[in-house]
Formats: structure tokens, C-alpha cells, sequence
């Protein structure tokens, strides 16, 4: 039996698909508080046959389901959670409030979604060859702000795989092959002495005071760092609203980020400092906490090459005029020419026939191709940070984008919440569930794939250790901080 014909089975199940994403936007449930979300998924698996273990490595939201038994073990990665205060209605090109707070402003309706067809599909693939091995897909919640898969992995998760596949909506079809930084989020807190700011000052000891001395510190120091490395805050309580008490406690929360987590760590102990620095100056004290950790992520060539084979052996779903025009009309609203984005990639891009390929669709709203994957390309300029980053360094790990939006699409905003129940991201899903299963499917079947895959990443590993998550930390929702 061919690989194609268990995909296309899933076409006839399509619009079963498009409801469960679309109940999981509708939910917009965001950080470790996607009860409902984490459900919906569940069910579907019970339903299918596959093993469901709910509330998996000490996290309520995060699950596994597994079909199958023993080796090889493939790993599908799911997301699902949304974006605090991301309000906003389907299928209008205009910022316009809908009925929930949060939105799904990163896509993960779609992505939950897309590795959940895959996961179906390979089920059917073990079912009928009567192939040996397991597929796991890992309900990994908390995506942004609390790096769910960072947790799961501090837990035991990812270790025993053989390999891991996932992908994430986005603007083009092609390969991630760009790392990821590497971040620790840290809260410090200042405690002082209240007083009558007039009457008194002199027996007040501000905690504000020491937060605004530490964040003038860090300045400082953003010039003795490496160029990569990224340093952001954010004020959680400035001890109140009153101008005329000295304020006696007060927080702030950092996220430090670099190429590599011992990098990482350095700038760690440096803003440590900074933050006892402040507490000298002010006569205040000071300690702090982590609240999460999240590594770089390594890609795997094997993998990506088997990816990049999957793209090229599928057909693009076939986009009409009536999507064309979606799609236009919500390029148009996006705050950067999508052709300047769009030629700052081709213009990076190491092959000239590359570039070329990508210069001519500089005039695209919707990007209805496959962008070609260069084989010694390995971008490190990846300025953002993803908790899949953990998962690479436990077990082989690739991951593609999917253009399941019109061209210019930034990430985190209100047009991705917008055309996240679009005719366009569901065609896109059931798309990127199918590039997942043929690779998924190949893995189960070539042993030699799966081990050219392993060597690379014990090759990659060699001299380098993984970071995980302090002990002390705990999957919490940002809003608890
Ligand atoms: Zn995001
Ligand atoms: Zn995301």
C-alpha cells in the first residue's frame, strides 16, 4: 500500500478537522489554563483508538496519545494554546473586538490540529501494515510565556523518541532551518521600607527605586554583551499607586536570551548582580526566582531533508480566486510590504537560485509554493525563542512552516486571529498534517532514516549538555506572577 492512500483518507475527514480547530479558537484559552482545549484534542483520541494519558508529567493541560507498541517511537508535537487579550472576529480585514478576551494570535488552533491528522494518519499506516513501533502525539500546552515542552521535558518527555516532527503556521512553505535563542525568564523582587514620602523619606527604603536602578544597570551592561544576546524586562508591581508612600516592595521580570544556554546562564549571573547592585544602592534586599528556561533549537538535516521530500511529493491544495482575493485583502492591511519581507529572505538566501526562485513572487499576497530547501543552509539568525528548542536536544527534532496566511502576516497579531478559521488555514492544516505523516511513515519504515537521523544528533550533542529547567520552577500562567 501506498503512502498517499492513507492521506487520502484524511481528505474525506477534512471537515471534522476544520470543526476541532475551529472549537479550539473559539476556546482561546492561554497559558496552562487550556482545560477545554487539551480536551476537545483528548476526545478526538480516545475516540480513535488511541491511548490517552490526560494531565501527563505533572502538568493538568499537557496529554499524551499513543497508538501502537514498542520501536520505533516518532513523536508529533501539538500545540494549542492562545495569546492573552487578542480579542478579535473571524474573516474581517479590520481590527474588530469578537467575543472572546484571548485570541489565538500564533496560530495553535491550526497547529494542534495539523499534528493531529498526522497522528490519525500514521495510526491507519500501523494499523493496516501491521508495522512494528509507537506514535506519540504530546499535547504540549503553554507554548508562549510558560514553555510547556521545557516542563514535559524536566519530567522525562522526549527522551526515549527516535525522532520528533512538527511544524507551526506561518507565511511560506519551507523547512525551519533557523535556531532559536535560548531564554531564561527570571523575577526579581525588591523589598523596602514604606514611609510618608514627605513627612518622612528618610526613614522610607524604596524597592521602586531598585527596580529602576537595576533596569539603568542592565543598560550598561547591554554593551558588554555578545550582539545575539537579548536582555527584555517588564514592571509586575511598582508597590503601588500612591506617589506619597515610599514603596516598600516591587518586582520586575527579565527575560534574558542568547544563542545557547550556557551564554545564556553568564548574562544570568551577570544581571544577578546588577539586581544586588541595586539593593546596595537603595538599602533595600533583593532575591529572585526562575520561572521558566527554555533552550536553542538544534535542527536535524536528516530530518529536514525528509520534510523537504514530503513537501515536494505532495500537491499544494488547490487555492481558488475567492481565497486569492482573502488573501489579498489581508495583505493589504499588514504594517510591512510583504515583498520587502519577503526579498530580505531571498537576499539571505546562500543559493542564487534560490534567491531567484523567491524574487520571483515578490509580488504575492498568498505564497502558493514551496520554498527550496538548501542543504547547507543552517540559519542561526533566528531571533525568537521556542520551547521545541528543549525537545531538539533530547532526541532528533525538525520542524517547517506552513502558509496558512496571506503574505506579510506578522506573527502575534490580529490578522492571524482573523484568518485562523479561514478557508485558507484549513486547507493548510490538513496539508501540514499530510507532510507530517509521510515523514512520520517513511521513519516507521526506514530503519536506515531513522538511524542517519540519530548519528547526526549524537554528533550535535557531543561536548554540549542540556540545560533543563531549574528545579525550583514551576509550569505557572503568567498571569500569576
Ligand atoms: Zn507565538
Ligand atoms: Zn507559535
Amino acid at each position: 500500500m501506498d503512502y498517499a492512500d492513507f492521506l487520502k483518507n484524511q481528505d474525506s475527514r477534512a471537515g471534522g478537522y476544520y470543526a476541532l480547530s475551529d472549537l479550539i479558537w473559539e476556546k482561546a484559552e492561554i497559558c496552562y489554563t487550556e482545560v477545554e482545549s487539551a480536551r476537545i484534542l483528548e476526545d478526538w483520541f480516545s475516540k480513535e483508538g488511541f491511548s490517552v494519558t490526560p494531565g501527563v508529567y505533572g502538568i493538568p493541560t499537557a496529554f499524551t496519545a499513543q497508538y501502537g507498541s514498542g520501536s520505533p517511537r516518532i513523536g508529533l508535537l501539538g500545540e494549542f494554546d492562545a495569546l492573552s487579550s487578542m480579542t478579535q472576529e473571524a474573516d474581517v480585514f479590520e481590527k474588530k473586538p469578537g467575543a472572546q478576551v484571548n485570541g489565538h494570535g500564533c496560530g495553535h488552533n491550526l497547529l494542534g490540529v495539523g499534528s493531529l491528522v498526522a497522528a490519525g494518519a500514521v495510526k491507519e499506516f500501523l494499523a493496516q501494515t501491521g508495522k512494528p513501533g509507537t506514535v506519540i502525539y504530546y499535547g504540549c500546552p503553554a507554548e508562549e510565556n510558560g514553555s510547556g515542552k521545557a516542563f514535559m521535558a524536566r519530567a522525562g518527555a522526549f527522551k526515549d523518541l527516535d525522532a520528533a516532527l512538527t511544524w507551526h503556521p506561518g507565511t511560506l512553505n519551507r523547512i525551519a532551518t533557523e535556531s532559536s535563542l535560548a531564554n531564561i525568564l527570571v523575577k526579581f523582587y525588591f523589598h523596602g521600607i514604606s514611609s510618608h514620602a514627605a513627612g518622612s523619606p528618610e526613614l522610607g527604603r524604596s524597592a521602586l527605586d531598585a527596580v529602576e536602578l537595576m533596569n539603568v544597570g542592565t543598560n550598561y551592561l547591554r554593551e558588554h554583551m555578545i550582539d545575539e544576546a537579548r536582555i527584555h524586562y517588564a514592571v509586575t508591581n511598582t508597590g503601588g499607586v500612591s506617589p506619597n508612600v515610599v514603596q516598600a516592595e516591587a518586582s520586575v521580570v527579565y527575560m534574558i536570551r542568547a544563542p545557547e544556554m550556557a551564554q545564556v546562564q553568564e548574562l544570568y549571573q551577570r544581571v544577578i548582580r546588577i539586581a544586588e547592585g541595586a539593593a546596595l544602592m537603595t538599602g533595600t534586599a533583593a532575591d529572585h526566582r526562575i520561572i521558566k528556561t527554555c533552550s536553542n533549537f538544534l535542527s536535524n538535516r536528516v530530518l529536514e531533508e525528509l520534510l523537504q521530500e514530503s513537501f515536494e511529493a505532495l500537491p499544494l491544495p488547490d487555492i481558488n480566486a475567492a481565497d486569492r482575493e482573502y488573501a489579498a485583502r489581508f495583505s493589504a492591511t499588514c504594517p510591512q510590504a510583504p515583498s520587502l519581507i519577503l526579498k530580505s529572505i531571498a537576499d539571505k538566501y546562500p543559493s542564487r537560485s534560490g534567491g531567484i526562485f523567491l524574487k520571483n513572487h515578490l509580488e504575492d499576497t498568498f505564497y502558493n509554493f514551496i520554498v527550496p530547501y538548501d542543504k547547507d543552509r543552517l540559519d542561526k539568525s533566528g531571533k525568537g525563542s521556542t520551547d521545541v528548542g528543549d525537545v531538539s536536544w533530547l532526541c532528533p527534532t525538525a520542524q517547517f512552516s506552513a502558509a496558512t496566511w496571506a503574505a506579510g502576516t506578522p506573527g502575534h497579531s490580529w490578522q492571524v486571529v482573523a484568518q485562523g478559521k479561514g478557508r485558507i488555514a484549513h486547507a493548510m492544516t490538513l496539508y501540514a498534517g499530510k507532510i507530517l505523516a509521510r515523514a512520520a511513515m517513511r521513519l516507521f519504515s526506514e530503519e536506515a532514516l531513522r538511524a542517519a537521523a540519530r548519528e547526526e544528533f549524537t554528533e550535535q550533542m557531543r561536548g554540549r549538555c542540556y540545560f533543563p529547567v531549574p528545579a525550583e520552577a514551576k509550569p505557572e500562567a503568567i498571569t500569576a506572577l
